[in-house]
């Protein structure tokens, strides 16, 4: 059994947060693979190592003196270092890094140094080897991910290894420079290290129990998920659902294993899982839902546009042109809607608006803004009737219009076009309805 444990920044943040993770580590000879952030806030208002270094490689860019900052970043791991009572120094590497700042290697180098350091201190505490992700995790020259170098390198790696920490967030490009993920990227590493020595379980741990079943911001103490396929978790991700980066659940979904979110700070709590598929039923007809804000709708019409053969194809094709993707595209006989993000949109509008024209030669377009778009989604839907009817009952006693539907034919979801102020009063009603009621 082999089990990849991936630390967020929070549960990183102090020498009492490592001393944490050092139990939870040694509680289970299984977990033999770490991955971990930077560390994090230990307080509100705390400012995020990562943060810390992008601030001062910025300064270092416009040649402004930054040893202060660098100072104050060294500060954060040496109070990780004393608590922990470790013996490193890490005099060297920070010489080595004002060296590379001053000559300005690249601001991905910058930010990447949080996890290295980290990774340097947590390899020491628990006594296992140190591999940095410079030489097992590769990016192709255009950015992207070099997959199969990764896996190659990574997996020989930690073949080779019994007991291993491997920072988060970075890689190497072929030219050797240092290159990171998009923010939060650590969780991408872990999936990546766990696919690579295929492991039986990717545990994520973070500050939170799971995934639950609709944003606390807006929904007071909600319920957690006990379990979600990837499926599910994509679709609520990609609607803004955090806890996990986005593209984190890739390499361990092709590697069929499974991933556990923990909480570090509740670590008997079960967390959620994620999964292939389940026969478990969720607790509820309903497994999660999300929204976001801030869309816009292109509404146009043309008379008999249901028999002019190419004409969705000529009005995408506007959208292409301008480089703009589109979320949803609900019609009607003589009309389409597309909605795409308003702030991607904005700039771009007239552009689009005189392809369409071009293109299509529609009788009117309109637009709308300042829309949200909310997913309820559920694997459960497709065996429960009347989910569609409880949802727009809800919503209607809330007093909320709805202004588009979208059911995707894998009945895993249901998206609900509403106006932006009526965002979280849909979320509190559809909530309500299904766990509240628990019917
Ligand atoms: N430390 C990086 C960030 O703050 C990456 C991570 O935590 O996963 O985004």
């Amino acid at each position: 059994m082999k089990k990849v444990v991936k630390f967020g920044g929070s549960s990183l943040a102090s020498a009492e947060q490592f001393e944490k993770v050092g139990n939870i580590i040694r509680s289970d000879k299984h977990r033999i693979f770490v991955v971990p952030s930077a560390p994090g806030k230990r307080f509100d208002g705390d400012t995020k190592v990562t943060d810390m270094l992008y601030g001062a490689y910025d300064l270092a860019r416009e040649d402004k003196n930054f040893d202060k900052e660098l100072e104050a970043i060294k500060a954060r791991y040496q109070e990780i270092i004393d608590g922990l009572k470790l013996k490193v120094s890490l005099d060297d590497e920070f010489a080595q890094i004002k060296k590379n700042f001053a000559a300005k290697v690249g601001v991905d180098y910058a930010a990447s140094r949080g996890e290295y350091l980290n990774g340097i201190l947590m390899a020491a505490y628990l006594g296992y080897e140190f591999i940095d992700a410079a030489k097992v995790i590769f990016f192709k020259a255009n950015g992207d991910l070099n997959s199969e170098k990764t896996q190659t390198l990574l997996s020989e790696a930690l073949a080779n290894a019994k007991k291993a920490v491997v920072p988060g967030f970075y890689g190497s490009m072929e030219d050797g420079s240092i290159r990171t993920f998009s923010r939060g990227g650590s969780d991408i590493t872990g999936s990546l290290v766990a696919k690579a020595c295929k492991a039986d379980v990717y545990e994520n741990w973070t500050d939170v129990s799971g995934f639950m079943v609709a944003d606390p911001r807006i929904i007071k103490n909600p319920q957690s998920i006990e379990t979600i396929t990837y499926r599910e978790l994509r679709e609520l991700a990609y609607m803004g659902a955090g806890v996990l980066h986005e593209e984190a659940i890739f390499p361990v979904r092709k590697g069929g294993i499974p991933i556990n979110i923990r909480n570090t700070n509740a670590p008997e709590d079960e967390g959620t899982w994620i999964v292939e598929s389940t026969c478990q039923k969720s607790k509820y007809v309903i497994t999660g839902i999300a929204g976001k804000k801030g869309f816009c709708a292109i509404n146009i019409e043309k008379d008999r546009m249901n028999s002019e053969i190419g004409f969705g194809r000529k009005v995408l094709q506007a959208f292409e042109e301008n480089d703009i993707s589109f979320e949803h595209m609900p019609s009607g006989i003589d009309t389409m809607t597309i909605f795409v993000h308003q702030s991607e949109f904005a700039e771009k509008e007239q552009r689009v608006l005189a392809a369409i024209h071009k293109l299509a030669q529609p009788d009117t377009i309109d637009m709308e803004s300042d829309l949200a778009l909310i997913a309820v989604v559920g694997r459960g839907m497709k065996s429960t009737r009347g989910t569609a009817g409880r949802i727009f009952s809800a919503l209607a006693h809330a007093n909320v219009n709805v202004k588009m539907i979208d059911q995707g034919s894998s009945e895993l979801n249901i998206i609900i076009g509403v106006d932006n102020a009526d965002f979280e009063e849909a979320i509190r009603a559809i909530y309500t309805i299904f766990v509240e009621t628990q019917i």
